[in-house]
């Protein structure tokens, strides 16, 4: 799925990293992986962030979808030091927190009409099933590739509105104590044991047994 992009992108040059590098991080390039790049690169400039990293930023994604990949790479905002809040409820939102800044914004991807989108539906459909045959797929990836380049040179307010909101960021992930379960005697967060027969034991332990 991977296409190679030759032409220079509208403003990666040099501030923030090139949509290439999410290509390389989320293993394939994608319209929802140039979405979310944009998205990200919408709320850096309304924020005043000139380059990621170099200020504390939060974001809460509200999919899980490709996006959150090249977000996570743009902002620095990631799964793992839990500065990346994903609130699945399938929609393209995403609020970033400037702690430095107190300032937040909400960039909301607006639904635009894609020509194309029907077939580009129900051939996926087919490659997902297994079922498609060799000129259907080259066509899905053309019309995928197609899809994201447009995304990428689109202007930004044709793709998506940024909106000032109150700076209230979600608390950080506390730090947990680990405790050993008693059922399978594997280390776990304290904070994440359940309470089955009133007895604490982990998630995994908690789950109804099925035999
Ligand atoms: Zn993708
Ligand atoms: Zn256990």
């Amino acid at each position: 799925m991977c296409e190679t992009h030759d032409h220079q992108h509208f403003e990666s040059a040099g501030q923030y990293p090139a949509f290439e590098e999410c290509v390389t991080f989320h293993g394939h390039s994608c319209p929802g992986l140039a979405t979310g790049y944009r998205a990200a690169l919408a709320a850096m400039q309304a924020l005043g962030v000139a380059r990621p990293y170099d200020e504390e930023l939060v974001t809460v994604a509200e999919t899980n979808a490709c996006g959150v990949d090249a977000i996570q790479l743009v902002t620095g905002c990631t799964a793992g030091k839990g500065n990346l809040v994903i609130h699945d409820y399938g929609k393209h939102v995403f609020t970033f927190y400037a702690r430095e800044k107190n300032k937040a914004v909400r960039i909301l991807i607006k639904n635009r009409e894609m020509p194309d989108r029907a077939e580009m539906d129900s051939l996926r459909k087919k490659v997902f099933a297994g079922t498609v045959n060799e000129t259907e797929q080259k066509r899905f990836y053309g019309l995928m590739a197609e899809a994201t380049e447009e995304l990428l040179l689109i202007p930004q307010d044709e793709m998506l509105t940024v909106t000032e909101v109150a700076y209230n960021p979600p608390e950080k992930a506390r730090i947990f104590q680990t405790v050993i379960c008693p059922d399978c005697g594997e280390p776990v967060a304290d904070a994440k044991m359940q309470t089955v027969n009133g007895k604490a034991v982990c998630a995994t332990c908690a789950l109804p047994k099925t035999e």
